[in-house]
């Protein structure tokens, strides 16, 4: 009786103890959410008080400078490719691409040719070894040399947010016939959508979306703790991009300016892009001068910082809406009182991130990360290699706790450290010196006492 109980003991030792390995292989799993249009100064104007409980005992990003233009589909396949717009190929929500004369559109996005320039992490993770998840994220329901993750749904927006967290910790949480996922990315539609409709300065409207907002994310959070998984794994929480607000007031009317006739319009506000029908450079000439709130821009003339030139899908033309400013055309009057898209300098298009888990550092802020650097960071944390990519882990590496990191404050301290003790160094050396000096110099005088024989008045 005792043998078989201390063998029971013996083997459930030995059980937790494998379960314990297993537990512990390899780097921890990583949930990566956003929350699509979460302008970065929300956290400021709104209490949001499970997101500041996350980053209080995480890190927080104030903003995040995301990639041109400022939209959700671009922004998203960025955020999974570490690729600028011109880079990965999914240049806006409304594209056209002349090699195969396709059209893309939101409700017509699965044609896998348009995805194919880059390689997301659900499909690089599983080269590792790993089992990944994609929950609505844009871009996770469409093959990718013919892959997908190995769970994955497609967007409906009648799946509440609760049902997308019960996938994505089911899945995370794997069970005996299959391992969990390693890297899930799962999406959620709002503060955007409210954001559009009630513009980012209605504070009671946005109020009360962003109060649902952090309610789901304390839901996410105590759906991990209840699985397990708190604590356990890491989780990013970000966004693809701000909003700004607009006015019926600040309106571009191309018509005004230009008969439709004369281009073919891809895309619309607040960057338009547009196919002139012969004379590019008079279609050009004219729009150029169309409106003071409006920049055009051949394509060859693409501002380098934009990242937005190098790529068959950017049109010859293109027109950017300055910041709360809305093109229309052809009498459109779908005016929204919120909007994104614009230049990605602006800071109202910027959104944040905040992360929490055991490889980050707790109670850590920073101002500023490219959104292009959240790639090789979540490469860095699962040990998968990232493929070339336009972000870095220099500044990324700071939030992490086991890594020694340069920031400014810290380079300051010191550098200043550094000058006062050799500060201090010089200054003990000449007192040295001058005390070396000093002694030889009475020594001689003494010496000289001696060999001067005629000036000493004893020996006469
Ligand atoms: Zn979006």
């Amino acid at each position: 009786m005792l043998f078989k109980i201390l063998l029971g003991f013996l083997c459930g030792v030995s059980a937790a103890a494998t379960d314990n390995v297993t537990a512990q292989q390899g780097p921890p799993s990583l949930l990566l959410v956003s929350f699509d249009g979460f302008r970065a100064d929300y956290l400021q104007r709104f209490p949001m008080p499970n997101l500041k409980l996350l980053y209080s005992q995480g890190v927080l990003v104030e903003q995040l400078t995301n990639v041109f233009v400022t939209k959700t589909f671009p922004n998203h396949y960025s955020l999974v490719t570490g690729l600028y717009a011109e880079s990965h190929g999914i240049m806006a929500s409304s594209m056209y691409d002349p090699v195969t004369q396709k059209y893309f559109r939101i409700n017509n996005d699965t044609d896998p040719m348009w995805w194919s320039e880059a390689q997301p992490l659900w499909i690089t993770a599983l080269d590792s070894g790993y089992k990944t998840a994609a929950m609505m994220w844009p871009g996770s329901d469409v093959t990718n040399s013919n892959r997908t993750a190995t769970h994955f749904l497609p967007y409906n927006s009648n799946v509440t947010f609760q049902e997308r967290v019960g996938n994505v910790t089911k899945w995370m949480l794997g069970n005996e016939k299959e391992e969990g996922v390693k890297f899930a990315a799962l999406y959620w539609e709002e503060p955007d959508r409210s954001g559009h409709r009630f513009g980012p300065d209605n504070t009671t409207a946005m109020g009360k979306v962003l109060k649902e907002v952090d309610d789901n994310i304390g839901l996410l959070m105590s759906e991990l703790k209840r699985t397990g998984l708190l604590g356990r794994v890491n989780v990013l929480i970000t966004s693809d991009h701000g909003m700004a607000q607009c006015s019926p007031e600040r309106i571009i009317r191309l018509d005004d300016c230009l008969h439709p006739d004369n281009y073919t319009l891809v895309d619309l506000t607040p960057v338009a892009a547009l196919i002139p029908k012969n004379n590019t450079q008079a279609v050009f000439d004219i729009l150029s001068k169309c409106h003071a709130h409006m920049t055009a821009y051949l394509k060859k003339a693409i501002p380098d910082r934009l990242h937005y030139r190098n790529n068959e899908r950017v049109q010859p033309i293109i027109l950017i809406a300055e910041e709360g400013w809305t093109i229309v055309q052809r009498g459109n009057k779908s005016l929204r009182l919120g909007d994104h898209g614009y230049d990605n300098s602006l800071p109202s298009m910027h959104p944040f991130l905040a992360a929490t888990g055991p490889s980050f550092r707790q109670g850590y802020k920073i101002r500023n990360l490219q959104s292009l650097d959240v790639y090789p960071l979540m490469c860095h944390l699962l040990s998968v290699p990232p493929r070339p990519n336009n972000g870095t882990l220099t500044q990324a590496r700071c939030l992490l706790s086991a890594e020694t990191c340069w920031d400014t404050p810290t380079v300051i301290g010191l550098v200043v450290g550094v000058l006062l003790v050799l500060t201090a160094v010089t200054v003990l050396f000449r007192f040295l010196s001058a005390r070396r000096r000093a002694g030889p110099r009475a020594f001689q005088r003494l010496q000289v006492g001696y060999d001067d024989e005629d000036d000493d008045p004893l020996l006469e």
